[in-house]
């Protein structure tokens, strides 16, 4: 056949395939930029040969028609592979499925080649003709199955589309005219509309199609940055994800995953979860058959490393269980800060209470005095007026006693300042022995003592003061082989009537403990009396 034109036609469409074939390729394998290169090849061959086939070479005849086969078989399947990647149906081309789609292409060229014995694939080749318009039954037999894989990609887009948002689905569109040029093209031919004599206009309208799918796949695809940026991220991340199918075997995993678990790397990819993981029997144990929800816990391999495990079920398009991730986090860093932070806050708490104990005996030690143990001038100095409130809200008497010992300066200057400090312990002693739950026992100072003794009135309070001090009187303090006895006076002084207040309640006291000494000392008086 001789027609310049067409064969020019051809071959610039042959040559448009090829550039946009390397396009696609240098892409990288990215939701069906490999297999769209392929077609594109396919297309370009398609074209070349025929357009070849037009130009005045050697050998003539049929031989470059013939030739364009190579290319046309491929077209749809390849269409297929594309369609099913743009998808995001590539798992499901399995090793089956390739060798299933195989079969029609190769049987297709083989036909063809065989067609001189048997004739069922051309029929009758019209002379003068430069496409196949009768053909034989192997011919159509191919040509429904081609535009069958066809429609079933318009479907599988169709059903995409429908899943789809926004731009993806004008991708989606875009694709799906691109698809239906070969069939408008056929369709036109077929209703005698045909702008060219006997140029097939097939191949040209597959390399139209192929166009608009490179650019819906390229320029309207600007949105696959995101899953291209996912991956990236999954591969920098510094938790470690691994992959399991549902036979627990490694599909996949991270190099933060490989380091954080001590695993080998990519030759891992496919081994059981229980030879995988042997060293991490917390995680093997946790990857049963029926993970369906996500699951949380630590362990830990070492007391020096710790993490933070969630694994969590994959489900695929139609939420059936498809595997398992695992995403490891190591946390030993934060768990050994944690601890330090518990010790720091232990040790805390312990000095705190020292300081609380210290606090206690501080305290102890400001309101009590030293020789004696009882409770000193200021802390009666404190508790005298707190005690004066409750009786006054209680509308009960209270008395207040000062004792002071007889002649003590003699004692002293006869058996020496020491004994004299024991004879004052002895005196503490002594009426610690003898007052009531409530009352308080002070050394005022020197030998002075204050006995406060709330609800008690004046009478009760001489009569119990003057107990004591026939007690004392009688009681012997031992010392080596000395028998030792001494005397107090005292003076009390009652709420309300002898005064209302600390200051007055500890004078008038001390002005009935002066009486007493005056009447001869080892004696108890009441501030009553020195109205009279
Ligand atoms: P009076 O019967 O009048 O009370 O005579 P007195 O000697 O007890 O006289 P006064 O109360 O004035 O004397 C207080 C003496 O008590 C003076 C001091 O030697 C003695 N004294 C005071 N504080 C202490 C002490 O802590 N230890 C000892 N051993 N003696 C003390
Ligand atoms: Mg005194
Ligand atoms: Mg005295």
């Amino acid at each position: 056949m001789n027609d310049l034109a067409y064969a020019l036609a051809l071959l610039i469409a042959a040559a448009v395939c090829l550039v946009v074939a390397r396009l696609a390729w240098t892409r990288g394998d990215y939701r069906g930029s490999r297999p769209l290169a392929v077609l594109m090849l396919a297309l370009a061959w398609w074209s070349v040969s025929y357009g070849v086939f037009w130009l005045p070479v050697e050998p003539e005849g049929y031989f470059w028609l013939d030739m364009t086969y190579l290319g046309v078989a491929l077209v749809p399947t390849t269409l297929l592979v594309f369609t099913m990647h743009f998808t995001g149906r590539a798992s499901e081309i399995t090793q089956r499925l390739k060798v299933l789609l195989a079969i029609q292409p190769i049987a297709m060229v083989l036909m063809l080649w065989t067609d001189p014995w048997h004739g069922l694939f051309f029929g009758e080749r019209l002379p003068g003709q430069g496409a196949i318009l009768t053909g034989g039954i192997l011919f159509y037999g191919h040509v429904a199955y081609n535009y069958a894989l066809i429609l079933f990609c318009c479907v599988l887009f169709f059903n995409a589309y429908a899943r789809a948002k926004g731009i993806y689905q004008q991708q989606i569109l875009t694709i799906l005219v691109g698809i239906s040029i070969p069939f408008v093209a056929n369709a036109a031919s077929l209703s005698g509309f045909q702008p060219f004599p006997n140029l097939d206009m097939t191949p040209l309208a597959f390399t139209a199609t192929g166009l608009v799918l490179a650019f819906a796949l390229f320029e309207l695809g600007l949105l696959d940055i995101l899953p291209v940026a996912r991956d990236a991220v999954v591969e920098q991340m510094a938790d470690g994800v691994l992959v399991f199918d549902l036979r627990n075997r490694l599909v996949d995993m991270n190099p933060a995953a490989k380091t954080l678990l001590n695993l080998q790397g990519d030759k891992q990819i496919g081994e059981e979860a229980a030879q995988l993981l042997k060293n991490w029997p917390q995680l093997i144990e946790h990857l049963g058959p029926s993970l369906t929800s996500e699951i949380q816990l630590r362990i830990t391999s070492s007391p020096k490393r710790t993490f933070d495990v969630r694994l969590l079920p994959l489900r695929n398009q139609v939420t059936e269980l498809s595997g398992r991730m695992v995403v490891v986090r190591e946390i030993s860093k934060r768990v050994r800060a944690e601890k330090a932070m518990d010790r720091a806050n232990r040790g805390m708490k312990k000095k705190l209470a020292e300081i609380e104990e210290l606090q206690i005996q501080l305290r102890e030690q400001a309101i009590r005095d030293a020789l004696t143990g009882l409770f000193n001038r200021r802390y009666l100095e404190e508790s005298l007026p707190r005690e004066l409130a409750k009786v006054r809200r209680s509308k009960e008497p209270l008395s207040v006693a000062m004792l002071d010992i007889d002649h003590f300066k003699n004692f002293n200057d006869r058996y020496g300042h020491a004994l004299g400090d024991e004879m004052l312990r002895h005196l503490a002693a002594t009426m610690l022995s003898h007052i009531r739950e409530g009352d308080i026992v002070c050394r005022y100072g020197g030998e002075e003592f204050v006995i406060v003794l709330p609800g008690a009135s004046q009478k009760i309070a001489i009569q119990r003061i003057d107990d004591c001090r026939q007690l004392f009187k009688n009681s012997v303090l031992e010392h080596e082989d000395l028998a030792l006895y001494s005397t107090f006076s005292a003076g009390v002084a009652t709420f309300p009537m002898d005064g209302e207040e600390t200051q007055q309640l500890l004078r008038q006291a001390d002005q009935a403990l002066y009486y007493a000494k005056h009447n001869g000392g080892d004696q108890v008086a009441g501030a009553a009396i020195l109205q009279t």
